[in-house]
């Protein structure tokens, strides 16, 4: 059996089935104790403490089923006094301090919400929701505890996230040579992107080759301060859904001034043209006929497409081209998008110099994006970033007892 719960430091007295009307119906209980080495000790420190009461008794922790029955521990949870730490709950070496369930169903767990979903976990292991964010984010933290993701930075991608209806927003920061996720924290705002530099210091700050970014001010600002080398970089995902916001606003004014109603219009004009479906080009084919505003609109975002494209010097000539064209469409929208833009044009040109391929830096903020979809079955925003570290922060995740 000692081999079967597979714990070092831990004596296990007795197994029973206990037969009951609790909602798994029969489960096993095996009834456990630390061994000399393990016993006596602080849960925070580790080290060996005087004994201080008994705590609230015996305790039980969820683990790993028994072929198809629910499995608990059941051990006494002394407290102990702690030089360093004070009054403490005795560490037990099955389990995290304040766990209620061990480290081999936790393990388990991490590794199944890092490659499957969440609703998947909870059906397979019989747990809540609840449950499983708790344990992500003890593990995470554990990892994080153990690594540096933070290490090596030289080219990183700065940007909000809304995870939840009334403007909740994460900032989120993506290594763009390998993807990961490295930081994240709720809020969007000085303040927090601040936390980030701390968290990275100086030196390291002192490191960073280039930053890109949305249009926001703020995190301009800030990189400016904490890392002036770094060169800022607009992020093209950001300002080709800028021309995209446009698209949707004259393709609505047109569509309905003119009474028409075309279900593929909206489609035909936001896909790639080469992704059109055969209803979509002939509605783009009639647009083209008979709406001027919505098809030079469409070409606008087209135009604007292929600046990142095409990039280097003939991406600033295709630019400037836009520039003109979209000051001379007579469509408000695009005349806006155009001051925006100029405003921004040192930025743009630095993206299409620098050449930064921000595909893995986006797959990581579209899998973000696709999991606050989620968000309602996080109950706190430091639930849903530990799911993020744990699905795309690099961490490494192992089954117990595999290598
Ligand atoms: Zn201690």
């Amino acid at each position: 059996m000692q081999q079967v719960l597979a714990v070092q430091g831990m004596v296990v007295e007795d197994v029973t089935v206990e037969s009951g009307g609790g909602k798994f119906g029969s489960v096993v209980v095996a009834t456990v104790r630390c061994d000399y080495r393990t016993s006596g000790r602080c849960s925070k420190c580790r080290r060996p403490c005087a004994g201080y009461d008994q705590g609230a008794g015996l305790r039980r922790w969820r683990t790993i089923d028994t072929g198809l029955l629910v499995t608990y521990l059941q051990a006494a949870a002394p407290r102990v006094s702690c030089p360093e730490h004070g009054v403490q709950v005795a560490h037990v070496p099955w389990a995290r301090p304040g766990a209620k369930t061990t480290f081999l169903l936790e393990d388990v767990v991490a590794w199944s919400a890092a490659n499957m979903t969440v609703s998947a976990v909870v059906v397979l292991l019989r747990l809540s929701w609840r449950t499983v964010a708790a344990i992500v984010a003890r593990v995470v933290a554990d990892l994080l505890g153990r690594s540096d993701p933070m290490a090596g930075l030289v080219r990183i991608g700065i940007d909000e996230i809304s995870y939840r209806k009334g403007h909740r927003y994460l900032t989120c920061v993506v290594d763009h040579d390998t993807g990961r996720l490295v930081w994240a924290a709720p809020g969007r705002n000085t303040e927090t992107l601040g936390k980030f530099f701390t968290a990275l210091g100086p030196e390291r700050a002192g490191l960073l080759t280039h930053v890109t970014a949305d249009g926001a001010d703020w995190i301009h600002r800030v990189v400016a301060q904490q890392a002036p080398q770094a060169v800022i970089c607009l992020d093209p995902f950001h300002v080709v859904a800028w021309a995209m916001k446009g698209l949707d606003k004259v393709r609505h004014r047109t569509l309905a001034a003119a009474g028409v109603k075309d279900r593929n219009a909206r489609w035909a004009v936001a896909k790639n043209p080469s992704d059109l479906s055969v209803d979509q080009q002939a509605s783009l084919d009639g647009i083209r006929r008979s709406n001027s505003a919505l098809y030079t609109a469409y070409l606008l975002k087209e135009q604007l497409r292929n600046v990142f494209a095409v990039k280097g010097q003939r991406g600033r000539e295709v630019l400037a081209g836009w520039l003109s064209m979209a000051r001379s469409s007579g469509l408000p929208e695009f005349l806006r998008l155009a001051v925006t833009i100029d405003r921004y044009r040192r930025m743009i040109w630095n993206t299409l110099e620098h050449n930064l391929s921000n595909a893995k830096s986006e797959a990581t903020n579209c899998h973000l994006r696709a999991l606050t979809k989620r968000a309602y079955g996080y109950h706190t925003p430091e639930a849903l970033i530990a799911m993020g570290m744990l699905t795309r922060g690099g961490l490494r995740i192992v089954l117990p007892g595999r290598a």
